[in-house]
């Protein structure tokens, strides 16, 4: 599995179908084969990454 968002594969599992990825610290959530992508703000919220993305992205696997 590789980031979608800087392409590496310095992923870390932070939970149950959540990952975090070390190098560009983006938040990852996979439902249904597909994952979400959100960035930690300063503030603590999340903000979705989602529209700079193709469905085809952000699928994994296949
Ligand atoms: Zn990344």
């Amino acid at each position: 599995m590789r980031c979608p968002n800087c392409q590496t594969k310095d992923i870390g599992k932070i939970g149950t179908n959540q990952y975090y990825c070390w190098n560009c610290f983006v938040e990852m959530s996979l439902s249904d084969g597909k994952l979400s992508l959100h960035q930690v703000e300063e503030d603590g919220t999340l903000s979705s990454l989602d529209d700079l993305f193709d469905d085809s992205d952000l699928q994994v696997g296949s």
